[in-house]
């Protein structure tokens, strides 16, 4: 039976990148997104186009009744979803710790590490036998990201936990819990961000003197969900150039 794959925020970006990826080794999509339909159409016709299979739900994975109905539409609709990228992420323009509001302190550990949470339950109920997950969490998670985003890093620490947690609760029923960190890539996040040229300004810094690209990031994805992987679980791989 072919696998299916559930991507949370997988219209643009890492995610996007990661569906086409997947795509291609005969995993049936699910292209979760949440405002861009024109965005998730053209992903799911440009995989149809070449002979894959997706289907594109909206959802905001925050909210757990729209997890709950992405999860039931995914199934009805692909089938039995055996593989999980929890991707979906946010983050806020750079400001130091004393200028965050708690709003959005809390925004961010919503939409980064409840979402997450969320879609890790969700699957972890509805699978009947083998499967992984693979959750992006972030270089940030290490650094702490002092004078940027204390909020962002903090909720990839937090997803950090969760992947070392629960790879240990369901490794025993043939369910792997991975996680990649990636380090400067080039995907619109850092416009939201509020510095839309982020990585070539940070370039010089990485051993490898250059940003990632988002197929970089899913090719480490699509190794982690894979049998290739069978005896790797509760592991991170940074992909970051070095840094
Ligand atoms: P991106 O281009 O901004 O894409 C993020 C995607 O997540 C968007 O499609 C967004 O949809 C979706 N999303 C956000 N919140 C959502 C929610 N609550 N429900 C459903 N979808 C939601 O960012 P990216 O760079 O590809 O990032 C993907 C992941 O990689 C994130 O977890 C990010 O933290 C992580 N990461 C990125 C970098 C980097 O340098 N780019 C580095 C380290 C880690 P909408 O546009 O509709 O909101």
């Amino acid at each position: 039976m072919r696998p299916v794959v559930l991507i949370s925020g997988a219209s643009r970006g890492i995610g996007a990148a990661t569906a086409k990826l997947l795509a291609a080794q005969n995993y049936s999509v699910c292209v979760n997104y949440r405002r861009d339909e024109k965005a998730a159409l053209k992903l799911v016709a440009e995989i149809t186009a070449l002979g894959g299979t997706a289907y594109m739900h909206k959802a905001d994975v925050s909210i757990e009744s729209e997890v709950i109905e992405l999860f039931d539409a995914a199934e009805a609709n692909l089938g039995p979803i055996s593989h999980l990228v929890n991707n979906a992420g946010i983050l806020f323009p750079q400001a130091p710790l004393v200028d965050i509001e708690v709003e959005r302190f809390n925004k961010i550990m919503m939409s980064n590490v409840t979402s997450c949470f969320l879609c890790s339950r969700e699957f972890i109920r509805r699978i009947k036998t083998h499967g992984a997950i693979v959750n992006v969490s972030s270089g940030a998670s290490q650094t702490g990201s002092p004078f940027e985003y204390i909020d962002y890093a903090a909720s990839k620490g937090a997803m950090d936990t969760l992947t070392k947690g629960l790879s240990l609760e369901v490794a025993s029923k043939g369910i792997r819990v991975n996680a990649v960190r990636p380090g400067f890539i080039y995907t619109d996040m850092h416009a939201d961000g509020g510095e839309a040229g982020r990585v070539d300004r940070l370039a010089p810094q990485i051993p490898m003197q250059r940003g990632g690209t988002p197929t970089e990031v899913a090719n480490a994805i699509a190794w982690l969900l894979s049998d290739a992987a069978s005896y790797v679980t509760g592991s991170f791989i940074d992909v970051a150039g070095g840094k």
